[in-house]
């Protein structure tokens, strides 16, 4: 029997998503990388898997629906592969938003507000509540809002778990494999050129993270994405020290701006190594991936202002990544109406990792025509955030 072929192109953690989802789908699917499997923006990332960051609409929903999937598909993966769920490092350790001056105090109740308003569990802490679940916490806060939906995985843990899961049933993996242009017949995608051949199918995921703008370029479907750069500090292992995701209420206004300059704000969290991240800052300088110390020291000033016990402590390594930014700060989750056979899924920005689950789920639904999961109206390729602006730029 002939079973339709799908050819991922990227395998970070969307692209290793999708391909679960459509290997599990009687899909016969390769998995394509330049490089190897989880290596790019997925290992330079941090883990946080959000609610409490999103406003109301599609992105919120997409991350509650990723939310809900993210136990279960673990649970699945580990009915068979105990330790490749382990390595994911699930943790639903909720989030806790702070807010340290009475401006951010007021912008943060009403935006928890209408997070609660569209369904999100969003708890205001009391000063002593507060200290009670952060001991570490400046007692300089005007106000806390807990998330107890926020949750964190180990972001290559979690990606190699998902592929491994769709190699498992039957999916292929081509690695060192950069995918340099395609084979159109009638107007239809039905190859993938490369350095050796054309890899066929009837179906192409374009999954390459910062770099689907470029891919899609080379496959004659320009999409807007492109890279944001963002830093992060690591400590040496410490005894527990923060307990929850903690972030600076500035944070939610960092991640929908689209300034170019650096942008910054506090994420704080823990992993199960003892290690706290602290995270980071937003800029967009194409692919330039030196550190930039003012980056890094600006992230440091604000988590001490969040955890000011934070100030002795050594600073192992710091890293970095480009997430795929799109303009509108929503994924490309669809089909190309431009090109058929070409399929998108990407640009998901800072909530890749956390988006993963549902953008495959998602995708997968919309390719055989399952009912999908929510409305993928706001993620269409043809939108103009996504084709316009890059029409515009060319001109
Ligand atoms: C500092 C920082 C912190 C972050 N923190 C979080 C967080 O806490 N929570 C969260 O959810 N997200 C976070 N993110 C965002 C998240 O990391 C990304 O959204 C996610 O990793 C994107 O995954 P991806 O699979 O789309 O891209 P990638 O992981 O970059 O994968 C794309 C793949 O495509 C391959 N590729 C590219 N071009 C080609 C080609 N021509 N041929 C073949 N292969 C190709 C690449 O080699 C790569 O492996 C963070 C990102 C950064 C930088």
């Amino acid at each position: 029997m002939y079973r339709s072929r799908a050819v991922v192109l990227g395998a970070g953690i969307v692209g290793a998503a999708c391909a679960r989802e459509l290997a599990h789908a009687g899909f016969e699917t390769l998995v394509v990388d330049r490089a190897g499997p989880a290596g790019a923006t997925s290992a330079h990332g941090e883990g946080n898997v959000l609610v409490s960051d999103k406003g109301p609409g599609p992105e919120l929903e997409l991350a509650v629906l990723s939310r809900r999937l993210w136990p279960g598909t673990l649970e699945e993966i580990g009915q068979r592969h105990p330790e490749r769920a382990g390595a994911a490092e699930w943790i639903p350790k909720g989030g806790i938003v702070v807010a340290t001056s009475d401006a951010g105090a007021e912008a943060l109740m009403s935006f928890a507000d209408e997070q609660r308003a569209a369904g999100v569990r969003a708890e205001r802490l009391g000063s002593g509540a507060l200290l009670a679940a952060e001991p570490h916490l400046t007692p300089a806060h005007t106000a806390a809002v807990h998330y107890p939906d926020d949750a964190q995985v180990q972001p290559t843990g979690a990606a190699a778990a998902l592929l491994a899961d769709a190699l498992d049933a039957g999916a292929e993996l081509r690695t060192g494999c950069e995918v340099t242009g395609a084979v159109v017949r009638d107007g239809r995608l039905t190859g993938v050129r490369h350095r050796d051949g054309v890899l066929g199918g009837d179906l192409f995921v374009n999954a390459a993270g910062p770099w689907a703008g470029r891919l899609g370029t080379l496959l004659g479907a320009p999409v807007h994405v492109e890279p944001r750069r963002g830093d992060v500090l690591v400590t040496a292992p410490l005894p527990p020290t923060v307990f929850h995701k903690v972030y600076d209420a500035d944070y939610v206004g960092a991640v929908g701006s689209s300034a170019e300059d650096l942008q910054t704000s506090a994420v704080v969290e823990s992993t199960r190594a003892g290690t706290v991240l602290i995270g980071s800052s937003r800029r967009r300088v194409g692919f330039d991936a030196r550190l930039r110390p003012e980056a890094l020291s600006a992230v440091a000033r604000k988590a001490l202002r969040l955890f000011p016990s934070l100030a002795g402590v050594p600073v192992m390594r710091a890293y970095g990544g480009f997430r795929p930014y799109v303009p509108d700060h929503l994924p490309v989750i669809g089909a190309d109406p431009r090109l058929p056979g070409l399929w998108h899924a990407t640009g998901h920005e800072g909530a890749g990792i956390g988006l993963s689950v549902g953008t495959g789920r998602l995708l997968a639904e919309l390719v055989t025509g399952r009912e999908p999961s929510l409305d993928p109206a706001p993620f269409r390729v043809d939108r103009p955030a996504v084709t316009d602006r890059v029409e515009e730029e060319r001109a």
